[in-house]
């Protein structure tokens, strides 16, 4: 099937890996960052950053890696800090949503920054991040009490790009991308929807089997694999 393995609501985890090595379109996560991100995603995480004044405040650590790069990491962190460690935070190499692109991991600003973990805390500049991440597409991919859903540890740094329909869901019914794509299977395009409007913006969401679902002419949408075995269709609702 085209395109399963390859759009913003791909879910990859230790079950579900990365099966394409294609590298994506980069861009500095934001002006001047040597870290890279998707393009649409770092356009994204500026506008974001931007609209709270926390360009300088809030710091990029990592954001797309190769498969090279997430290798070497694995090994580093085992040989530093073991294999328990490693396990709970750094994923397997070709399970790890840093080499989609759209995940980025990011910190408080200060002089020093672990790498692996850092820090960024529920309040002050990084909790009013949190407050607008959804507005901007973003979802912290990795919260505390879902480490048996999603096989890794809470990492309240990692927020992961799946756009703003989606994110608004996941947030609002507190679900994980895993949860998400599974309930997405419960709503089979076109016989049944999950509507959303988030700040203005209408979309009904559902599952399809077939990258080319047959819509009414100029209906607006897009489409994303969700690297399991289907596509998330979002269908765009303009205003009557
Ligand atoms: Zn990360």
């Amino acid at each position: 099937m085209p395109g399963v393995h390859s759009g913003n609501l791909i879910l990859v985890n230790a079950r579900h890996p990365l099966t394409e090595q294609r590298r994506p379109l980069l861009a500095p996560a934001i002006p001047g960052s040597g870290v890279l991100l998707e393009s649409h995603a770092a356009a994204m995480l500026t506008g974001a950053l931007g609209r709270i004044g926390a360009l300088g405040d809030i710091v990029p650590v990592s954001g797309w890696r190769s498969r090279r790069e997430q290798q070497e990491i694995w090994y580093s962190t085992m040989a530093e800090s073991g294999g328990e460690f490693t396990r709970k935070y750094v994923a397997l190499p070709g399970c790890s949503e840093h080499e989609t692109g759209l995940a980025i991991d990011l910190a408080l600003r200060a002089e020093e920054i672990d790498f692996i973990r850092p820090d960024f805390p529920r309040d002050g500049v990084c909790g009013r991040f949190r407050a607008i991440a959804a507005d901007y597409g973003f979802i912290e991919r990795y919260p505390a009490g879902k480490e048996h859903i999603t096989g890794i540890a809470a990492e309240p740094w990692h927020f992961r790009y799946v756009g703003r329909p989606h994110a608004h869901l996941m947030a609002e019914l507190g679900l994980t991308l895993e949860e998400y794509v599974e309930l997405l299977r419960s709503y089979p395009y076109p016989g049944g929807v999950l509507s959303t409007e988030s700040g203005g913006y209408g979309a009904d969401i559902g599952f399809t089997s077939s990258y080319e679902p047959s819509l009414a002419p100029s209906t607006p949408y897009q489409v994303s694999g969700n690297n399991v075995d289907g596509y998330i269709l979002t269908l765009w609702r303009l205003p009557a």
